[in-house]
């Protein structure tokens, strides 16, 4: 009896001791990931942004959390970033990652800000999503996972992709003499 509770014990120590080890093992843990800045015109190493409700709630308006936390959709054709056309970064409205450039802005007819391709696929996270009845993708800011949109296959060439975006849930930077 006593040889099995050793054995027990040296067993369970094992299984937590191996625990630390299947998350984040490589240099910089589970929470740092590689972003494309803008900015900067190079890849960085960021951390991801990870808050309560609560802390959310304060920091972004009514619109913005309804889109970015609750996976909302603004109302076609009411986005203020639909006919946006200056050159510049749209930004996540929740984190301020950088996520679309206005280049590949296209106008789709839709109603909400669409575009071909993100800034970076680094930049964007996409999964699938099945709810209101219908096969969709969403898309989600890699850095605070925060709602954005959808894209779909529609798009024009060369990707062939339309990112249909929230304008609640990007703030639009304007670049000049870049
Ligand atoms: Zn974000």
């Amino acid at each position: 009896m006593r040889h099995f509770l050793i054995l027990l014990f040296v067993l369970l120590v094992g299984m937590f001791a191996c625990r630390p080890s299947t998350g984040g093992s490589e240099k910089g843990g589970a929470l740092s990931l590689k972003i494309y800045s803008a900015e900067l015109g190079r890849y960085i190493m960021s951390q991801k942004v990870i808050k309560t409700e609560q802390e959310w709630k304060r920091i972004l308006t009514k619109e913005q959390f309804h889109i970015l936390r609750e996976k909302g959709t603004e109302r076609a054709f009411t986005g203020k970033l639909l006919k946006v056309h200056e050159h510049g970064v749209f930004r996540c409205a929740g984190c301020g990652l950088d996520l679309f450039n206005s280049e590949d802005k296209f106008e789709s007819g839709t109603g909400w800000p669409s575009f071909t391709k993100p800034i970076a696929p680094e930049n964007i996270t996409t999964r699938p999503d099945n709810s209101l009845f219908s096969k969709r993708t969403e898309v989600l800011c890699s850095r605070c996972e925060g709602h954005l949109g959808h894209v779909f296959d529609d798009g024009p060439k060369p990707t062939g992709l339309r990112y249909c975006m929230n304008s609640e849930a990007m703030l639009f930077v304007e670049l000049k003499g870049q």
